[in-house]
């Protein structure tokens, strides 16, 4: 079933010169539940802004995003999002950083504690829960990120690059990580990456964009020898735009 459907959306911004950037042009898309799909393109191309029309952060120019028969506006619970920095709040340690996703959501404080502990343990936390951010690694804080992000029970996670600034041996164990969640917890994830190394390997579909304007060149589905094993994915190409 379809979680997202992205319709003839536009996106331009306005220049200091009064000129429109065009900077998403005619994009179609419909993403299906529980799909871990991949963005890629070269900088500029329009990726983090398509996310964040996806988080309804930023409107559209024109066209809309549906996401089941709920048009996209506004952020919400249903969609969440982890940056490349993974912006904890320092003088907060890593179970209150978790804990305060949940604050939003108006649920009892002990239940609260017991969900943020739980997910920490998920990204193999647990045990530096009263630590500072600055006492972690940066793999470390980008799994307290993930885990912040995963405790609100959001429908999509939307990432903007999440590994792009961590080393390889980091990150490396942290698609291990993110694999593992996604199967666990079933969530649809959108996922943008510079690496089509790391997207072959952790996508079922990647998207790849062009640029002026930003907009859909090429499709490819990733083909997962069953058992899934994901170090030995096949990449099959379903559209070409070009
Ligand atoms: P990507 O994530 O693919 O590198 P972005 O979505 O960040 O690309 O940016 C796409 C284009 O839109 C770039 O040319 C960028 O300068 C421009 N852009 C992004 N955000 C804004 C904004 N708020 N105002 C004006 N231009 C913007
Ligand atoms: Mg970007």
């Amino acid at each position: 079933m379809n979680l997202l459907n992205i319709k003839d959306l536009n996106k331009n911004f306005k220049q200091e010169n009064e000129n429109q950037l065009e900077v998403l042009k005619n994009i179609n898309l419909k993403i299906k539940e529980k799909e871990f799909i991949s963005f890629i393109g070269p900088s500029g191309c329009g990726k983090s802004t398509l996310l964040n029309i996806l988080a309804g952060l930023i409107p559209a120019s024109s066209g809309q995003v549906m996401l089941k028969n709920k048009l996209i506006q506004n952020p919400g619970n249903d969609r969440v999002m982890v940056f490349q920095e993974a912006a904890l709040f320092p003088w907060l340690t890593v179970i209150e950083n978790v804990l305060f996703g949940l604050k939003i959501k108006n649920i009892d404080k002990k239940k609260a504690y017991q969900k943020a502990l739980d997910q920490l343990e998920a990204v193999q936390l647990k045990n530096f829960k009263d630590s500072y951010p600055h006492q972690l690694s940066g793999g470390m804080k980008q799994r307290v990120a993930i885990a912040r992000a995963l405790v609100i029970d959001p429908e999509i996670l939307l990432m903007d690059e999440p590994f792009g600034a961590l080393d390889e041996q980091t990150r490396l164990m942290l698609h291990h990580q993110l694999i593992k969640l996604w199967q666990d917890t079933e969530k649809t994830i959108v996922f943008v990456t510079h690496n089509i190394r790391e997207a072959v390997k952790l996508s079922d579909r990647i998207i790849v964009f062009g640029s002026n304007p930003g907009r859909i060149v090429e499709e490819f589905k990733i083909d997962i020898p069953q058992p899934r094993d994901r170090e030995n994915p096949t990449l099959v190409r379903i559209e070409n735009k070009i």
